[in-house]
């Protein structure tokens, strides 16, 4: 008979489950064959995800993952299904916050449908002015950020505090910005190995290699995620202007003059560009724009060939997408 579990950990060739009713003297844990596709679906199996686990061996706490459920959310890099809140985390200095590489990674979260947090690290780094001057620009986007010290312990309960609900809770951001350190802060008991911030680029070295899930308090899931710098963008222009909130409550006030508009500043449009982020928004729509007509010369180019191990195939299958779009316009409509 099949049990069911979640995917608490993916390595080189298995998965760790933790099974959702205790086996045969306690056994919460399996160690389950890592296939990377799923039978004729060809589902991926990500951290969180729940999962049948059939072929079990109890003695050597082994079995064979036989299906996948199907997933609220997922965040596609790193992959993490069924996470309820995203937690973007960036440092105000060491390295210095860049808001173009800010707002890939908000973008990225946002893309999930889920609850996006900010979180600035390394607070004692900056004066209190200073630190007052993010956060104002920072809830002109649309958030509300929370400044942390893991090494003084500034904003680490009120982090908890947020992080401890039910559910699963990534934590993702550029190398180097202190994620490991904050997980330290939050669960002790886990001493992760932490880098020290290292040469010119002031980037820290890459610590964490896979996704693992965090008991945080007992329901409370945190995913603590590879460092990586430079998050994709969605592939379609027209995706892109909802994942900025300030996009989002421009258009619950007015409404633009063509439906496809892009929000390019032009007249008619109801978004217009007397906000912060427009020059971040338009240099992104110029990277989507450039990249969706690469694709383009590219599938042109290589019809009738067949396509094989395509890097830059999306991980999101077609029904998901449409999931969370739909979150996204109930989310929308949420926000007035
Ligand atoms: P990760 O790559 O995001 O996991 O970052 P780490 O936790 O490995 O930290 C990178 C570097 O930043 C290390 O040298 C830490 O000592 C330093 N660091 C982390 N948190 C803080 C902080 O709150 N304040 C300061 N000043 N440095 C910090
Ligand atoms: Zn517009």
């Amino acid at each position: 008979m099949a049990e069911r579990a979640r995917v608490m950990a993916l390595e080189a060739n298995f998965c760790r489950v933790e099974l959702e009713q205790p086996g045969p003297g306690g056994i919460e844990h399996l160690l389950c064959v890592r296939r990377t596709r799923l039978g004729k679906t060809g589902q991926q199996i990500c951290v969180g995800d729940r999962v049948q686990i059939d072929g079990i061996d109890w003695p050597e706490g082994r079995g064979a993952v036989a299906a996948l459920e199907p997933r609220n959310s997922l965040l596609e890099r790193p992959a993490v299904a069924n996470c309820s809140r995203v937690v973007v985390a960036v440092a105000l200095e060491q390295p210095q916050l860049d808001p173009l590489q800010l707002t890939r990674f908000l973008i990225t979260a946002e893309r999930t449908g889920v609850a996006v947090e900010l979180v600035l690290t390394k607070a004692d780094l900056l004066r209190a002015a200073e630190r007052a001057a993010w956060c104002e620009r920072l809830q002109g986007w649309g958030y509300g950020p929370l400044l942390v010290s893991a090494q003084q312990g500034a904003g680490i309960a009120e982090l908890r505090q947020r992080l401890a609900q039910p559910g699963i809770a990534v934590l993702c951001g550029p190398s180097g910005v202190g994620k490991s350190s904050l997980i330290n802060a939050l669960v002790p008991e886990l001493a992760l190995r932490v880098s020290a911030v290292s040469g010119r680029l002031q980037r820290g070295r890459h610590t964490t290699r896979h996704v693992e899930l965090f008991p945080l308090v007992p329901g409370a899931l945190l995913a603590d995620t590879p460092g990586f710098n430079r998050p994709d963008l969605p592939l379609e222009p027209g995706d892109l202007g909802p994942l900025f909130p300030e996009i989002r409550q421009r258009l619950v006030a007015g409404v633009c003059r063509f439906k496809n508009c892009l929000h390019q500043g032009d007249p008619g449009c109801a978004v217009g560009s007397d906000w912060d982020r427009f020059p971040i928004y338009t240099t992104c729509l110029e990277a989507v724009q450039a990249q969706a007509a690469r694709e383009q010369g590219r599938s042109i180019g290589s019809a009738g060939l067949k396509q094989r191990g395509s890097r830059r195939e999306p991980l999101l299958d077609q029904r998901l997408r449409q999931v969370s779009r739909r979150r996204q316009r109930q989310s929308d409509v949420d926000d007035d």
